[in-house]
């Protein structure tokens, strides 16, 4: 490119915030700038014939979203979730079926546990049901105000202090399920643990979409109609406004470049902005500063069983003590309204997430994917001899989950920045959503100023 040109916009980080934000601005003079050789930043799947295998994001926000808009204008086809999203693997028991409210009477529990997992079972439902008041939108308001509103509920205490001192098989439980954030339940805002809950229980509240072909499809067709805006293996090393507009440093297989722009959207992860960004209010460094990302370690599995199996019903697993913490079933949306006999294979994701992610920082890939396909094997046999592939990514910055107090800086970290516009998911809770909302304010904002 000529970087003599002055652009419209440089927009730093090809995830899909930084590809939403590329992609309501295409009929303007852009490039995008990033730092790895694909674009999806945490959104990273690969197709397998038919099938595809998933490592970052997979579920996504329904009709009336933000994230719905991009999806149809992209061309990307999405499909309703139809499996069960709460289901448990405990002590060796896997339940699939029934209300949550009889897990407490079937699972094999001692007593305690019995009727510990009754009461708290209760005091989760009563603040679930709290929480689905306070996140209820209310006609006409700013969704700022309903992030804010959000964030503030039950922000002042962990999700471990909600939970208070209960047996180990209930602790494990709720963990199993809140760790999907990847964050201990010691630093997760209890509110945002209980907004966990209300997204299980309540299929209406969100994610509830897969991405037919995998979730990198999504920013593949926004980056394919960009062309060779997109720039890969270029990597933002400085970001800098003056009163004219904004210079942009980046190095590109090796080589430096200086761009000057009207503006730039940066769209990169809390602690990438905070160190490539020059220039930012103190306060909204600090709390860029308090954005924390906890690790994952994912195994994505390709089966090739040719008849109906038993997890075909089912989206989520809980597997408390496993050597995950999660299975997903990541082929279910191909099952939806499948007609003609079912279609041979499938795929299926598992997880260590947080401390458990921690815990396999020395662990070669080859035996975590051993110990994945063992733990597989255990809770549904049929796994055994259909298991195709295990391939494991990590993820070191995986979610940003909000902490305790987090609340407080949501005015500091989304103030207005001048010419140059921050993007991506640590702005609020809503994970692909924030992420696909705030590229395109970030977008609109560009726009108005010019
Ligand atoms: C295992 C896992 C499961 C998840 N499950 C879900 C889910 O089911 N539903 C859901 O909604 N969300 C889920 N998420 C979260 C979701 O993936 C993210 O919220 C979303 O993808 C974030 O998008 P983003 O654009 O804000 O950030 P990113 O995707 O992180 O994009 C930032 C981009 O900036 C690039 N970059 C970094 N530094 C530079 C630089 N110096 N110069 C240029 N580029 C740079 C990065 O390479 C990256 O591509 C999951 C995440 C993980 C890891």
């Amino acid at each position: 490119m000529d970087t003599n040109e002055r652009l419209d916009a440089v927009i730093v980080g090809g995830g899909l915030a930084g590809m939403c934000a590329a992609w309501d601005l295409r009929d303007r003079n852009v490039i995008v700038l990033e730092s790895a050789d694909r674009v999806g930043g945490r959104l990273r799947s690969e197709r397998r014939g038919d099938n595809w295998l998933n490592w970052g994001g997979h579920v996504f926000s329904g009709p009336g979203s933000v994230t719905d808009r991009f999806l149809t204008e992209s061309n990307t086809t999405a499909k309703q979730v139809g499996g069960r999203l709460a289901s448990v693997n405990l002590n060796g028991k896997t339940l699939t079926s029934g209300g949550i409210e009889t897990f407490p009477f079937r699972l094999p529990l001692t007593l305690d546990a019995r009727i510990s997992l009754i009461t708290t079972g209760l005091r989760l439902r009563y603040a679930v049901w709290k929480y689905g008041q306070v996140a209820e939108p209310i006609p006409g308001e700013d969704p700022a105000d309903r992030q804010v509103r959000i964030l503030g509920f039950r922000d002042n205490e962990s999700f471990s202090d909600f939970l208070g001192n209960v047996p180990r098989d209930v602790r494990d439980l709720f963990s199993a399920t809140v760790t999907r954030s990847s964050g201990e339940t010691t630093e997760v805002a209890a509110g945002y643990g209980i907004g966990y809950f209300h997204q299980v229980w309540d299929r209406k509240s969100g994610l509830s979409r897969n991405i037919m072909g995998g979730s990198a499809t999504f920013t593949q067709n926004m980056a394919a109609a960009l062309g060779d805006r997109v720039h890969l293996n270029a990597a933002a090393t400085h970001v800098e406004q003056d009163k004219d507009g904004v210079t942009v440093r980046w190095t590109e297989n090796g080589t430096e470049h200086e761009v000057r722009a009207a503006h730039a959207i940066v769209a990169t992860q809390a602690h990438v902005t905070r160190k490539i960004v020059a220039g930012l209010p103190e306060d909204l460094q600090a709390a860029l500063d308090f954005i924390r990302y906890g690790p994952y370690v994912v195994g994505a599995v390709l089966t090739n069983e040719t008849s109906p199996m038993p997890w075909d019903e089912l989206y989520a697993l809980a597997t408390p003590r496993r050597s995950f913490s999660m299975m997903f079933n990541t082929a279910n949306a191909r099952r939806t309204g499948e007609t003609g006999g079912r279609a041979k294979g499938g795929s299926l994701m598992v997880y260590s997430a947080a401390n458990d992610a921690r815990a396999l920082a020395d662990v070669p890939d080859a035996e975590i994917a051993e110990r994945y396909r063992a733990d597989l094997v255990d809770i549904y046999p049929q796994l055994r001899d259909v298991i195709e592939d295990v391939v494991i990514h990590r993820w070191s910055h995986g979610t940003c989950y909000p902490r305790v107090g987090r609340s407080k800086l949501q005015s500091t970290i989304t103030q207005r920045t001048g010419r140059i516009h921050l993007a991506g998911d640590f702005l609020g809770t809503w994970y692909t959503e924030t992420a696909a909302a705030t590229g395109a304010a970030a977008a609109r904002r560009v726009r108005e100023a010019s």
